[in-house]
């Protein structure tokens, strides 16, 4: 049983998970390992990698010399889009746990969807693992809202869609359906990977409340019922500030200025094999 003493997302099956967590793409080797335990150090209990990062080793060894209980954080990996078939899912699930030196993960992802595999098998083999007690829970990401109904008609219980999310990509499309089923939106570049601190608008309303813009938008992102941010850092400064955005509560006049911002064309990450988007 965890006991989180700062914001969460409960689900209806119980699973819970702090509304801020911390980012893991591109740190690795003593950097990353310094930079999770900071993070724990600071009060995060959340901790998003993915095989792709190559840094599963790192964060598991974070996980092992820091002060705080395996229990008590939640743990998130993500499986790449070649290894979807059924068998390669369970291998290299297997694989990571061993890398990440824990029993079980608490939330594990589809990566991204790949038209390749059979949706079907590669949730049967998640849903498996979740059975042997080696999963929590289990999600998706970059899925939009056609693959959500795919996955959807598959009747399997996932819980999440990790996306891009930030002041310019309007996702509501996503957020509406998350919201209608249940699940929560895991906002993946929260800070649209820099691009807010160069912003006008949002660097108005940090001097107006006298915080800094990563967390105007974190909070911005926070207060929205569904959701979950997860912005990266290996700065312990940046990290401590970003932390400390669950303090800031912003106006109307705030959400409505950084609502405006939003646009269906405001992706940063759109890789060949992406999907098409709503
Ligand atoms: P991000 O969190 O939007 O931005 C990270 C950048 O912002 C880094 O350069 C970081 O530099 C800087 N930063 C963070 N806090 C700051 C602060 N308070 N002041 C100034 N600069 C600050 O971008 P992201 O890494 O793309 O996204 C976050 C996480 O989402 C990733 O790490 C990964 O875990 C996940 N993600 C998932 C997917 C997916 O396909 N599912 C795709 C992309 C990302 P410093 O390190 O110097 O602070």
């Amino acid at each position: 049983m965890k006991n989180y003493d700062h914001k969460t997302i409960k689900i209806n099956s119980g699973f819970e998970i702090p509304k801020l967590g911390m980012g893991t793409w591109q740190i690795k080797g003593s950097e990353c390992v310094n930079s999770v335990k900071e993070a724990i150090d600071i009060g995060y209990r959340a901790i998003d990698t993915a095989q792709v990062y190559e840094n599963e080793e790192e964060v598991g060894q974070a996980l092992k010399e820091c002060s705080v209980p395996r229990e008590e954080i939640c743990l998130t990996s993500k499986v790449w889009r070649d290894n979807l078939s059924k068998k390669e899912v369970i291998k290299t699930t297997e694989e990571s746990l061993k890398r990440l030196k824990t029993d079980y993960i608490d939330l594990m992802l589809i990566h991204w969807p790949n038209d390749d595999y059979d949706l079907s098998a590669t949730m049967e083999a998640l849903a498996e693992l979740k059975e042997e007690n080696k999963l929590k829970e289990f999600g998706v990401s970059n899925f939009p809202t056609s693959y959500l109904e795919k996955v959807q008609n598959k009747q399997t219980n996932f819980v999440c869609d990790q996306v891009e999310y930030h002041p310019y990509l309007d996702q509501s499309p996503v957020i509406n359906w998350l919201t209608k089923h249940d699940k929560f939106l895991i906002a993946y570049s929260p800070l649209a990977r820099g691009k807010v601190f160069k912003d006008e608008k949002i660097k108005k309303i940090a001097s107006k409340h006298q915080v800094d813009c990563a967390q105007v938008v974190l909070a911005w992102l926070c207060r929205q019922d569904s959701v979950v941010a997860i912005p990266k850092s290996s700065s312990r400064e940046h990290l401590k500030s970003n932390w400390e955005s669950q303090n800031l509560v912003l106006d109307d006049e705030d959400v409505q200025m950084i609502d405006d911002l939003q646009s269906p064309n405001g992706r940063l990450i759109d890789p060949e094999w992406a999907p098409q988007w709503d």
